[in-house]
């Protein structure tokens, strides 16, 4: 029982993303300064202030709250940031559908989903330096996790471990993708942004589920 994820919970994780992208809205411009146009952090909060005030007034329904989620996202994030964060959603909300006995299991498979749609939108490989080498180790772990019947929220807390060692990994680097590819050698060195945005997401849903 405790292992089903309801669409309270994917409320709460969304507004605790929304929460904590606004307490990290300087970090993510100073590391977007670093290699990119110093704006990742208001892009996101802009668009995620928009997002989490509409929660109440979105479809109930896991697939459609975060299809929603995922339409408001590609409408309101600017930069690279909208189509691919927007895209997650769209692809997970679609992936997960209306089920209101969504477990670990099939979340797992919508997240992988949600990462197959950031891939189509923005090609990324690992090691590219992206938000890929935060979200790809981290559904690998919420599936592992999900699949070895772990409670809930240690389905997520083992997401947030593998995210945050994905993080870090991106300092050494080399950007093949987006804005930061134009420094070459010189992005080495730096946390990449959407890596560090996108390891955000399994936080919230740490703390959402637990
Ligand atoms: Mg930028």
């Amino acid at each position: 029982m405790s292992d089903t994820i309801t669409v309270e919970l994917l409320s709460r994780w969304i507004h605790e993303f929304s929460g904590l992208v606004s307490a990290h809205h300087d970090q993510l411009n100073s590391l977007d300064a670093a290699i990119g146009d110093a704006d990742h952090g208001t892009n996101l909060d802009r668009g995620f202030t928009v997002v989490a005030a509409g929660l109440a007034t979105a479809p109930q329904q896991p697939g459609d709250l975060l299809s929603h989620v995922g339409r408001t996202v590609v409408s309101k994030v600017g930069g690279a940031a909208g189509p691919l964060f927007g895209s997650f959603f769209l692809c997970l909300g679609d992936a997960i559908g209306n089920d209101p006995d969504l477990d670990s299991r099939r979340f797992a498979l919508g997240l992988r989903a949600g990462l197959a749609g950031v891939v189509a939108r923005g090609r990324a490989e690992a090691g590219d330096k992206t938000l890929y080498d935060v979200l790809a180790p981290g559904v690998d772990a919420i599936d592992a996790a999900a699949a070895a019947q772990y409670d809930l929220p240690d389905v997520f807390r083992a997401g947030l471990l593998a995210a945050e060692a994905g993080r870090e990994s991106t300092i050494c680097m080399l950007a093949r993708k987006g804005r930061a590819s134009y420094l070459g050698e010189r992005s080495v060195g730096h946390q990449d942004p959407g890596a560090t945005s996108a390891c955000l997401l399994f936080t919230a849903a740490t703390s959402a589920a637990t």
